[in-house]
């Protein structure tokens, strides 16, 4: 393929944001090699699972909602250009105190950033759902573009699009440093099975990007979470594909459990924010008793339709900031390599989005959104 832009392109880390990057890049007509330790997608990082939401009505900022918009429009594309479908729109149903974190951060979203959303009463919503037991007192609101993401199908479709395109895909490779020139010519990457030189680098590596930042240090912390698949026992239909949003009930004031559709492995069940810290190294990856027992104490208070045989249950981490903002910008120090990382634990809805923005900081230096609330040196 013609290379117009005559540049060449390292991406480290193939998993939701580099497969995606790679895709974006190649398509662009880029010289592209991307590595990945492992082949993905993998269950190692913190891709893996049979879904993820897709939230419009942002709790988490207005800001965020101008990238959801173009990361909406490319997940229908990325369907339309790839077999297995890996997107759809399910609407979702969030359910908290009025005070909470999840009805005032969505109900400022769809002020600022006129998003649609649907207020209900806990009398209606166990009128329309009576398997989710809101409590008096609580709000709810419907979104109607939520939606369920899977995300191995989402990393495999970018990697082969990717490939299409023309990108060199380097698995079972690992990245064990770089280094930029002074003058911002250029970068170097040495990997377990060689060197490569390009003009740029993207760093997408996630919980392992603390490890790739070289002097630059960022506070990071890696958080170990667990989820689960289950069989309902009572209205199975209700849970099914095709049927039953995205829901969650938001706990305290501030982070949920939630669950999505069975889509043939049983409801899928989580808690966001409420793990252990960890690190890639020595995570524990079985869950136990304990994991069990957190997740299934509100799951008896709100849904206890759901308090059914566990089918499986899977290890997955979070990059977190302190701030759950993300982190994609140009190293302070480098120009030419450009961090994508630390999603917090809610950054797989933007990979389309972010593979766009990552390859126009490698090419351009700049994107049309405003990414100062990513920015690298927020923490002082
Ligand atoms: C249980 C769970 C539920 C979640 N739910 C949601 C949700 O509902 N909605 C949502 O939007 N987000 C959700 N998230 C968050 C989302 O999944 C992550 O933000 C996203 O997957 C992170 O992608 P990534 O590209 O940063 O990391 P990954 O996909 O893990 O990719 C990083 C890649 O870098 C590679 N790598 C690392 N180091 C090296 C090296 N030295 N050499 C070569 N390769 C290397 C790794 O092998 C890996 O493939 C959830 C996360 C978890 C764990």
């Amino acid at each position: 393929m013609s290379n117009p832009t005559g540049q060449k392109v390292i991406v480290v880390g193939l998993g939701a944001h580099g497969s995606s990057a790679a895709y974006q890049l190649a398509k662009r007509g880029v010289e592209v090699v991307g590595i990945d330790q492992f082949h993905p997608p993998h269950s190692m990082g913190s891709s893996h699972g049979p879904s993820r939401i897709l939230r419009m009505a942002y709790k988490e900022g207005p800001d965020y909602v101008p990238l959801l918009r173009r990361s909406f429009d490319l997940w229908h594309e990325l369907n339309d250009l790839h077999t297995e479908p890996s997107f759809e729109v399910t609407g979702g149903l969030f359910m908290g105190q009025p005070t909470g974190r999840a009805m005032t951060g969505m109900q400022a979203s769809s002020q600022a950033q006129d998003v649609e959303i649907r207020l209900m009463t806990p009398a209606e919503v166990r009128d329309k759902y009576p398997s989710f037991h809101i409590p008096d007192g609580w709000e709810a609101i419907f979104d109607p573009k939520s939606g369920a993401i899977f995300p191995e199908v989402a990393v495999a479709a970018h990697l082969s699009l990717a490939t299409q395109a023309g990108a060199d895909l380097r698995f079972d490779e690992q990245v064990t440093g770089w280094s930029a020139s002074s003058s911002g010519s250029g970068v170097t990457v040495t990997t377990s099975h060689g060197e490569y030189e390009a003009d740029s680098l993207i760093l997408t590596a996630g919980v392992w990007i603390p490890g790739m930042l070289g002097d630059l240090e960022l506070p990071f912390e890696i958080e170990r979470v667990s989820l689960w698949m289950v069989e309902p026992r009572a209205n199975h239909d209700f849970f099914r594909a095709g049927n039953f949003p995205n829901a969650s009930f938001e706990i305290g004031e501030k982070y949920p459990i939630y669950m999505q559709a069975d889509y043939g492995t049983g409801v899928k069940l989580a808690l966001d924010h409420h793990g252990t810290l960890t690190t890639p190294e020595t995570v524990n990856r079985e869950t136990n008793q304990e994991d069990h027992d957190k997740i299934f104490e509100h799951i008896r208070r709100f849904i206890p339709d759901l308090d059914g045989k566990v089918l499986d249950s899977a290890v997955c981490m979070y990059t977190n900031t302190p701030d759950l903002n993300f982190v994609v910008d140009k190293h302070p120090a480098h120009d030419n390599v450009i961090i994508g990382s630390a999603c917090s634990g809610h950054g797989f809805k933007f990979a389309p989005v972010m593979g766009e923005i990552l390859a126009d900081l490698a090419l351009e230096g700049e994107s049309d959104f405003d990414l100062e609330m990513f920015s690298a040196t927020r923490f002082g």
